[in-house]
């Protein structure tokens, strides 16, 4: 007799549940999208012990005929699809058929459900996959599935867990996120007694992201509107002989597909120690993605420092067959269609609205998200997060120089990095920036306001004129007059909305940085002729990178030429670079493509070289600059394309506005 057998389903349920259920928020994942799939304008999702006692979600959707509450446990049972055609577009979060059976295979699962085409409802009880019960119960319309005891009888599995904290945090993180891709819709999450997430239909994503993460984080981001682009393809390929058989026929029209993005990024001072604060929905359904990922980094280069990510909250859309969903048993992973257009569209629709909008650091009072905005997991980041690390775990920039006061270092927990902040603010409670993505779990409330006593206001209104609408943009820097300089390295400018720091260093070497790649892309460098040769000794390493970026080296305004073994005589230099720093100079640059750019393309290493250029050329702190000077660095910085931080990434202005200022004097 042979050995091979057909698994029986139990068994073969259970198999499917080690991929599709890794944990309570799997669980919660799968019974949110089928709510979704059905159309629910209402969704509750109710656990206990972060989920490992007890999950509940229930709907209003169109529920199921009481057949189908039967078939919907079976194997690979699904309304969703028919014949493998639909598989190729795929418009419904579910398809494959396998979360129920799976869920039901590990756990004590109570199904509640009622059609509107039926009078009464269904209740089937299941138990690690075995029927107890089938009865008829009155019920309003909708699906309520209660799962108690996940993985009771996977004891392997159920050790994995982490803390109920952990776990709810997951959870919390999922039902979050579910809620910004459908404004839409009711979403209402309670751990026992807590309430962690409530939130009512509204018209627009922002006032979603308003109600969920609350106004100050709504100021920290920039929305991106909706960007479009439009995917031309060929006219399908027809082989010459039928081309002739139907020459007669019109030629067909080169068909287009549209991509759509929207959603909100956070300005480059938000900055983060790793992704768990990027969500990206494709077609509504909250992926992760190596490609897009890469993208939102590309669209931060040179705008924030190499090992911190910004906050994202994306939603492409485009149409079901440009996107193969079908990857993997989770459905987290996709594959697109036509992978290098998606990734150039999604950086550029980010980057140029960075450089459009122009945010600005600003200081703001406590924000008020609710407390499941503020957990600090995400199932799919976190998941990212152990695959990607270390192939990216690039050290954070040494912090030296200017920008060292501010810059940006991880801190213990690689959670958040500061951001520029300066207490100019009266002492209140801590400040909450974008702590969805780091403060430890905190269901309390916040922290009350301080007092505020009335005082008589004998110091005179203040004019009204002198509180503009604070639209936290850069572009307010071409107004602003210089008041000073501190610490002959920060100057101090007020404008019309408010008062501005900005580190003297890092504004020059963003004025010089844009400036050197504006030279080098239309060929028109401004060079200096050494009068003796420099003759500069490499190392091994460095030799076989100046090999490799010798042409580039000389298109950016050197004039470089190999000099013997190991050794390379420098002609000219780009104008800005003295000829004393000139070794340092090719020292840094050759040193940056040995350790950070091998493998890397030619637009980086064009990037690498503007950005060490314009370091040792830039003005450097402890330097006294007259008002003139001081002036013609604001209107500079003004005029270039991203003012917000240096090619680095450390930000360049910090903002006190108007407001907060008349704030902490309590004049309003
Ligand atoms: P899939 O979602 O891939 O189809 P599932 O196992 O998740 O597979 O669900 C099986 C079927 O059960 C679905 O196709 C759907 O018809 C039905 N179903 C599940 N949950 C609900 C719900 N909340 N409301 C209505 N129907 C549901
Ligand atoms: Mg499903």
């Amino acid at each position: 007799m042979g050995r091979i057998r057909v698994l029986p389903d139990q068994v073969a349920n259970k198999i499917a549940a080690g991929e599709v259920v890794e944990r309570p928020a799997s669980v919660v994942k799968e019974l949110l999208e089928n709510s979704l799939d059905a159309g629910s304008t209402v969704l509750r999702v109710e656990v206990e012990s972060g989920g490992r006692r007890l999950i509940r979600v229930s709907d209003d959707g169109c529920g199921m005929l009481r057949d189908d509450a039967l078939l919907a446990f079976e194997r690979h049972a699904t309304s969703k699809l028919r014949d493998v055609k639909d598989l190729l577009s795929i418009a419904t979060l579910g398809f494959r058929g396998e979360a129920l059976p799976s869920i039901a295979s590990v756990s004590r699962l109570v199904l509640e459900t009622r059609s509107g085409d039926e009078v009464t409802g269904t209740r089937v009880e299941i138990a690690g996959g075995k029927m107890l019960h089938c009865d008829e119960v009155a019920q309003a319309p909708g699906t309520a599935i209660t799962v108690r005891d996940l993985f009771f009888n996977v004891p392997a599995r159920k050790k994995f867990l982490r803390s109920e904290q952990t776990e709810l945090a997951h959870i919390a993180s999922l039902v979050t996120h579910y809620s910004l891709a459908h404004p839409d819709k009711t979403f209402r999450l309670t751990s026992g007694a807590g309430e962690l997430l409530a939130v009512t239909p509204v018209g627009t994503l922002r006032e979603r992201v308003f109600q969920v993460f609350g106004g100050h984080t709504l100021e920290e981001l920039v929305e991106l509107g909706t960007r479009e682009q439009q995917l031309m393809l060929p006219p399908p390929y027809v082989p010459p002989s039928e081309a002739i058989a139907e020459f007669r026929r019109e030629p067909e029209e080169p068909s287009s597909k549209t991509f759509r993005l929207s959603g909100f990024v956070s300005r480059p001072q938000v900055q983060k120690g790793n992704r768990n604060s990027i969500f990206i929905f494709v077609n509504q359904r909250l992926i992760r993605d190596r490609l897009l990922l890469h993208a939102i980094s590309s669209a931060y280069h040179n705008l924030m420092p190499a090992a911190a990510y910004p906050f994202a909250l994306l939603f492409l859309e485009c149409d079901c067959d440009e996107v193969d969903v079908n990857v993997h048993p989770s459905k987290t992973e996709v594959r697109f269609r036509h992978q290098s257009f998606v990734h150039d569209f999604v950086r550029d629709a980010i980057r140029e609205r960075l450089i459009e909008s122009r945010p600005a650091p600003a200081f703001s009072p406590a924000a008020s998200a609710q407390p499941g905005a503020r957990m600090p997991y995400s199932e799919f980041s976190q998941m990212l997060e152990n695959e990607a690390a270390p192939a990216e775990s690039a050290a954070p920039e040494a912090a030296a120089g200017p920008g060292a006061s501010v810059d940006a270092a991880p801190d213990a927990l690689g959670a958040e990095t500061s951001l520029p902040d300066f207490a100019l603010r009266p002492a209140a409670g801590p400040a909450l920036r974008l702590d969805f993505g780091g403060t430890p779990l905190a269901l309390t409330s916040e922290p009350a306001a301080a007092p505020r006593l009335r005082m008589p206001d004998t110091h005179g209104g203040f004019p009204a004129d002198a509180l503009p609408v604070s639209d936290a943009s850069l572009g307010a820097l071409s107004d602003l007059r210089p008041l000073g300089q501190m610490h002959e390295s920060f100057i101090i400018a007020a404008g019309r909305d408010g008062l501005w720091i900005i580190d003297q260093h890092v504004a020059h070497e963003r004025i010089l940085f844009e400036r050197v790649l504006k030279q080098r892309a239309s060929g028109n460098v401004e060079t200096q002729r050494l009068l003796m040769p420099l003759i500069v000794q490499l190392t091994p390493g460095q030799q076989i990178e100046y090999a490799r970026i010798a042409d580039e080296l000389n298109a950016t305004g050197f004039e470089t030429e190999p000099f013997g073994n190991r050794t390379i005589a420098v002609k000219a230099a780009p104008a800005a670079v003295g000829p004393g720093d000139l070794e340092r100079v090719l020292n840094e640059i050759l040193e940056t493509a040995e350790t950070e750019l091998r493998g890397l393309s030619l637009e980086d290493v064009r990037r690498a070289i503007a950005a060490s250029i314009a370091c040792q050329a830039a003005i450097k702190i402890n330097t006294r600059l007259d008002h003139a000077k001081m002036e013609w660095l604001l209107r500079a910085l003004a005029a270039t394309d991203c003012p917000m931080s240096c090619p680095h990434g450390r930000p360049i202005a910090l903002r006190y506005s108007t407001r907060e200022i008349l704030k902490a004097f309590h004049r309003i």
